[in-house]
Parts: structure tokens; sequence; C-alpha cells
């Protein structure tokens, strides 16, 4: 729903420069001050839930905060930039505002810091990942109407001066970010349209359970037993993905051992695994067609593929064009009278099919067929988050240095998750605390007196400063509490 309001207003521009010209007159104000309205009261549902030693756990709190402050904040940001930065900054004390509701962190803590203990971007990154994942989504259709619109701004922002000295808008370094990159698949209408809708409600023969699960000892002689048993007079066919490393092509292989016939493919390294999978499972099944060949099985080791299979595409989700591509290979051997099976098999457990097909789908990295080298919209979809960590990861490489010091020692790394998602069974006090010592903004004596609300900063006991190292470890006062009890 958000991308087809943003597309609307966006297609309905005569002039894309229009939109932006406009938007910086006014800086983008009345908007931002109509969402900093809006969010005030989300806020405030949040205070009312937890204070610094009282109320929800902060991972309650942060969902809390997904759900309720972010989705403003996200709702067509990516449209806002470039604006007046001002404006842009009171979202950014929001968004902090709220990262110490939900950790309960001192109003001094760094807010570089808190961010990385929350395992939340900052504000400015997320707009440029939302715009990546979206013009991603619209560029699966080669005829979506914004795409022309870009176009033209793309090229008003290369020549007019104008933008010289202006960072360009969010959609146009997601634009960038596509150049130099292999060709991408685009289809001319949404891909749930171009199949037949009896191939989409089509309900193949899917067996996930062949009886050998990861945990099977000896799974190459179990396997052949089964086979034996049970499909001894069907065609076996395996197939397998592979990518090396996270710049290497993906290969893909369909092997059949009984013909020696080994088929192989390659993909660019912005493609997936699993786009390999559903590839070799696709060409299995069409050369199983072409060729008429009754009762064949298809063991592949990718569940999610298989899975996608079964499902009804009419989620957005599931309608990947390949997916329903195989989805359509399969009604037509159905109604050619061709029988298939596609079963699951567990992957590197000694099969020899399967280890074989691996073997073939990593030689397949180099001498693959290009017949599908090309980029598909989901995968380039899935390649923003990492950018934005890796985008992140840069920028708190510089900050930490500078601000929050203390806390970038303990935490070099960003995390994927806040450490407090896994401790959910520990109270909001005792959370508090713990990420108020990582922060190093706690209520220790040399603290306090840093901020002048005590006189001195040495420790109660009188002995030295009361860091927290003192407290822990070498304070009289604690250690003599300790004994008493
Ligand atoms: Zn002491």
């Amino acid at each position: 729903m958000n991308g087809l309001k943003i597309t609307a207003s966006l297609s309905q521009l005569i002039n894309p420069m229009q939109f932006y010209s406009m938007q910086n007159s006014q800086g983008g104000l009345p908007h931002l001050n109509y969402i900093c309205k809006k969010v005030e009261s989300s806020i405030n549902i949040m205070r009312a839930l937890s204070g610094v030693r009282w109320g929800s756990h902060p991972y309650s709190q942060k969902i809390l905060y997904n759900a309720i402050v972010r989705s403003h904040f996200d709702y067509g940001c990516f449209l806002l930039e470039p604006c007046q930065k001002l404006a842009l900054c009171k979202l950014d004390k929001l968004q902090s505002r709220c990262l110490r509701i939900v950790t309960g962190a001192r109003k001094s803590s760094p807010i570089n810091a808190l961010q990385v203990e929350c395992a939340e971007p900052p504000l400015h990154l997320r707009r440029q990942y939302l715009s990546d994942r979206y013009l991603c989504n619209v560029l699966q259709i080669s005829t979506h109407p914004l795409l022309e619109k870009l176009r033209i701004l793309s090229e008003l922002v290369r020549n007019s001066a104008y933008w010289n000295h202006k960072v360009p808008p969010a959609l146009i370094k997601s634009l960038n970010k596509l150049f130099n990159l292999p060709t991408i698949h685009q289809t001319g209408k949404n891909p749930i349209f171009e199949i037949n809708y009896k191939s989409l409600i089509y309900q193949p023969k899917i067996l996930l359970n062949t009886g050998i699960d990861g945990n099977t000892t000896n799974a190459n002689e179990k396997f052949n037993n089964i086979l034996t048993q049970n499909w001894n007079e069907w065609l076996h066919i395996f197939t397998d993905a592979s990518k090396l490393s996270d710049d290497s092509n993906v290969g893909s292989a369909v092997w059949i051992p009984k013909y020696k016939i080994l088929l192989n493919f390659k993909c660019p390294p912005q493609a997936s695994v699993y786009i390999g999978e559903i590839i070799a499972i696709l060409e299995a099944i069409l050369y199983a067609e072409y060729h008429k060949l009754n009762k064949c099985i298809i063991f592949t080791d990718s569940l999610s593929c298989l899975q996608d299979i079964q499902k009804l595409p009419f989620h957005s989700r599931y309608n990947f064009y390949i997916t329903l591509q195989t989805k359509d290979a399969l009604a037509r051997c159905a109604s050619a009278g061709i029988e298939l099976i596609l079963a699951w098999i567990p992957g590197h457990r000694g099969i020899i099919g399967n280890e074989t097909a691996d073997l073939f789908a990593k030689e397949a990295t180099q001498n693959g067929s290009l017949s599908y080298y090309r980029c598909y919209p989901r995968d380039l979809r899935t390649l923003a988050r990492p950018q934005i960590y890796k985008s992140w990861d840069f920028l708190w490489q510089q900050s930490r240095t500078v601000k929050g010091i203390y806390y970038g020692n303990l935490q070099p790394d960003i995390p994927r998750k806040p450490w407090f998602f896994r401790q959910r069974n520990m109270n909001k006090f005792i959370t508090s605390i713990i990420i108020r010592l990582r922060l190093g903004h706690v209520n220790t004596p040399v603290f306090l007196a840093k901020l002048r609300i005590r006189d001195n900063s040495l420790c109660e006991c009188g002995l030295e400063d009361g860091t927290v190292e003192h407290i822990f470890f070498r304070c009289l006062n604690i250690q003599n509490l300790n004994s008493t009890r």
C-alpha cells in the first residue's frame, strides 16, 4: 500500500524537478512537524509502559518502537531528502529519545553508541535502505511509471547546475547503485499475470520427508535402500547450487547419473543460492518435459525452494518469476501425462548423487552456461540489508573514536540484534543498569562529579575515585556489605 501511494503521487508530477524544488523551498518542515506531532503521542505510550527501574522489558519496548514510532518515520521517508537538515534533525532527536526510553539509558549517553546498543541504524541510513528496497520492487516491472520519471530526474541531476552542490535524492542514489550490474530481469507486468491461472493453483507432488534427515548416519546407504524400495523404476535426477564466496558467481547443476547427463548454469555474484537452486529445479523439469521422460524424481537439498513451490503464490513474497515458471512447467508436465516428484534430501550428508551435483555446481560457478546470467530484483532487494550494515559500520568505526569511545572499545562491531533480545527473563532495572554500565554513563561518583552533581569523585569508602572498577572489585564498603550478609 505504501508503494502504491508514493508511486501515484510521483507519477502525477509533470516534472520531477518540481517536486524537489517545491520541497526545498519549504524545507519539508510542515510535513516533518506533522510527523513529529504524530510520533509524540506514540512516545507517550512508550513512556507510560516503562521507566528506568520499572516496566516492560526493553525487548517489548523495541518491538513497540518499531511498530508505533518507526513506522511513522518510515512512511515515504526517502522522498523527503533532500530537505532542510534542521527539520530532519527533529526526527533524529525523537529517535534517540525513544531509544533512551527502550534502554533506560541516561540523557547524556552518546547517540551513536545508543543506536549500536539497540541495533537500530541512524535514520538517514534507514531512508536509503528503504529507498533501495522500494526501487528493487519497482524494477521488477519494466512498464512501471516511476522508472521513466526516475530516468528524467536522473538526467536532470547529472546535467543541471542546480544539483552540483546538493546531495541527490535517495531514489537517484539507489538507481546509481544499479549501474555496472549485469542485465536485470524484468517482466512486462506483475509475474502472477503472466502465468496461466491453472498453473498457479496446481499442487505438484512434493516429498519433504524421504525418511532421511540431517542427523541420519550412513545416509547414502539408507538413501539407496529407499530408492530401490520405492522408486527403482523411476529416473533419478539430482540438482544443487553453490556459491563459493560473496564475490563468486552462483553455479547450479542438474545431474542425471543414469545417462551421465549434466546441465550447468551460472548466475552473477549478486544472485543468491536460492536462485541457483530454483533454476536447477526448473531446468530438470524442462529437461524431463522436453524428452518426455515419464516417472522422474528430482532430488534437491533446498527446502525453501520446495516449500515456495508448494505455496499458493498470491502473496507477493512467493510470486517470484522463476518459482512461478517452475509451477507452470510442473502443471504442463502433469497435463502431458509426465509423472514427476520433487523430493528433499539433506545436503552434505554423503549421498553420492547430491555430492556429485554439488561438485558440478561448484564447477559451474566458473564454466556454467550463461542463459540465466542476469540479476533478479528479488536478490537485489536482499542486498540492501548488507549494504546498510556496511555503511553503518563505516560510520561507527569513524564516530566511535570521537564519541562513545568507552562503549566503542567494548562493542567494536555492530550486532545484528541487541543482546537484551536474548535475555528476556531479566527485569527492566537490571537491563537498564547493564546498558548504563556498557555505555559508561552510570551513576558512579566519578561520573556524577563530571556532571557536577557531586563535589568530588571520591568513593564513599574514601579510598580512591569511585570508578566502576573500584566499586566492583576494590570498594571496602561493598566488601563489608557482602561479608555481613
Ligand atoms: Zn569505595
